[in-house]
C-alpha cells in the first residue's frame, strides 16, 4: 500500500551481528547504530533487562540476579528469546531513526562458524522481531562485498576478518565461498592473553578493560624502531593492594605470541587447501584483512612475512561487514546468489 510514498531504501536494514560489536546499516543512510553485542539478563525472570551500550555499562556492577551475556560468544544465540530481544531492540532503534521503517527487509551478517540451530534462531528471531524478509550472509562474504572485492568474478580473493570472538577466513570466487574456516582466536583472546601474562609474569591482576586498553595502546605483532612502554594499575596478587607497573611492547608481544602464531597457522592451512588456480590469484592480489583485530600494529606485516602473500588492511576495518550488508540490500538482486534466503538452504561445508 502507498509504497511509492516511502523512500526507496527506507524499508531495508543491514545488521552485522558481530561477537564484539553490532552495527546497523540503514538503507540510503549508512551506519546508524554501533553498539557492543551485549545483553543483560535477569536470571530470576529470564527476561532481557538491557541491550548494547546500556548492558555493557552494567558490566562488573550487576546485582546477583543480573547476568551479562555476549550472545555470540557465550553461545546464547541459540537461545531464541535473547536473540529475538536483541534483534527487535535493533530494529526498533532503527525505526526511531527512520519513522518510515515498517516491517523492513533485513540482511544479517553472521560468523562462518555458527551452527544451523543458531542460524535458524537468528532467522526466526528476525522474522518475529518484525522483519518482512530475512537474508543471511556470512560475515567474510559481507566484508568482501563491503570492501568491493570482485566477488562475482572468476578470480580468487581471500578475506580474513579478525573480530572479537572469532577470526573468519574465507576464500571467495564466483560468488561462492571456496574455502572457509573460523577460529576462536581473535581480539578477545589477545586481551585474555595479556591479562594472563600480567598475572603470571607481574603477579598483578588487571581487568578486561585494562587488558584491552593495553592491547590497543602498545600491542604489536612485530617490533618497531622505537619501543613503547606504559604504566598500568592493577591489584598486587600477593598483597592484595593496588600497584603500578611499567610494561613494554616486548611484554605484550610475548603475551600474544602463541595466539598470533595459531592465527597464522590456520590461515596457512586454508591457503594450503585452496585450489592452485585460486591460490595463484590470491598470491597476486593479496589477502584483505578486516575487523578490529586488523588494527593491531604490524599484524598485517607479520602475516605478509609468514605467509609470503601480500596483505592489506581494508579501510575502516570495523565497519566492513556492515557496509557490505548495506551494499547487498541496496542491490539485492545482484547479490541474491551470495545470500542464504531461508534456513533450508543452510548446508554444512
Ligand atoms: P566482531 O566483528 O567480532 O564484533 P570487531 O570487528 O568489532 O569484532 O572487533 C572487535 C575486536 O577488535 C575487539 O577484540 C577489540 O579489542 C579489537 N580492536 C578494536 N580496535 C582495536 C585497535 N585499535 N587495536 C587493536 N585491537 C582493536
Ligand atoms: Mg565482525
Amino acid at each position: 500500500m502507498f509504497s511509492s510514498l516511502y523512500h526507496r531504501f527506507s524499508n531495508d536494514i543491514g545488521i552485522d551481528l558481530g561477537t564484539a560489536n553490532t552495527l546497523v546499516y540503514l538503507g540510503g543512510r549508512g551506519i546508524v547504530i554501533n553498539e557492543p553485542s551485549v545483553v543483560a539478563l535477569n536470571t530470576k525472570t529470564n527476561r532481557v533487562v538491557a541491550v548494547g551500550m546500556e548492558a555493557k555499562n552494567m558490566m562488573g556492577r550487576t546485582p546477583q540476579h543480573i547476568r551479562i551475556v555476549r550472545p555470540l560468544v557465550d553461545g546464547v544465540i541459540s537461545d531464541y528469546e535473547v536473540t529475538e530481544e536483541m534483534l527487535s531492540y535493533l530494529i526498533n532503534k532503527a525505526n526511531e531513526i527512520d519513522k518510515k521503517l515498517f516491517r523492513p527487509r533485513v540482511v544479517i551478517g553472521i560468523p562462518v562458524g555458527i551452527t544451523n540451530v543458531e542460524m535458524r534462531a537468528v532467522y526466526d528471531a528476525a522474522i518475529s522481531a518484525g522483519a518482512r524478509e530475512v537474508y543471511i550472509v556470512e560475515e567474510p562474504m559481507a566484508a568482501a562485498i563491503g570492501v568491493r572485492l570482485p566477488i562475482h568474478e572468476p578470480v580468487g580473493s581471500m578475506m580474513v576478518d579478525i573480530g572479537g570472538g572469532t577470526t573468519d577466513i574465507a576464500v571467495i570466487a564466483l560468488s561462492g565461498v571456496v574455502r572457509a574456516k573460523s577460529l576462536k582466536v581473535a581480539g578477545d583472546k589477545l586481551t585474555e592473553d595479556i591479562i594472563t601474562y600480567m598475572r603470571d609474569e607481574f603477579k598483578m591482576l588487571i581487568g578486561e578493560k585494562t587488558g584491552e586498553h593495553i592491547k590497543m595502546t602498545i600491542g604489536s605483532a612485530l617490533p618497531d624502531e622505537h619501543g613503547e612502554e606504559m604504566s598500568i594499575k592493577g591489584r598486587d596478587l600477593v598483597t592484595g593492594l593496588p600497584r603500578e607497573a611499567i610494561i613494554t611492547d616486548v611484554d605484550i608481544r610475548q603475551a600474544m605470541y602463541s595466539s598470533i602464531s595459531q592465527l597464522v597457522d590456520v590461515i596457512r592451512e586454508v591457503l594450503e587447501t585452496t585450489p592452485p588456480e585460486v591460490l595463484s590469484d590470491i598470491m597476486q592480489r593479496g589477502i584483505v584483512v578486516s575487523g578490529g583485530g586488523a588494527l593491531i600494529r604490524n599484524l598485517p606485516k607479520l602475516l605478509e612475512m609468514q605467509l609470503k602473500v601480500p596483505v592489506t588492511v581494508s579501510d575502516d576495518p570495523l565497519t566492513a561487514v556492515a557496509r557490505g550488508t548495506g551494499v547487498i540490500l541496496e542491490h539485492i538482486d545482484e547479490y541474491k546468489d551470495v545470500l542464504i534466503k531461508n534456513t533450508d538452504d543452510i548446508s554444512f561445508r
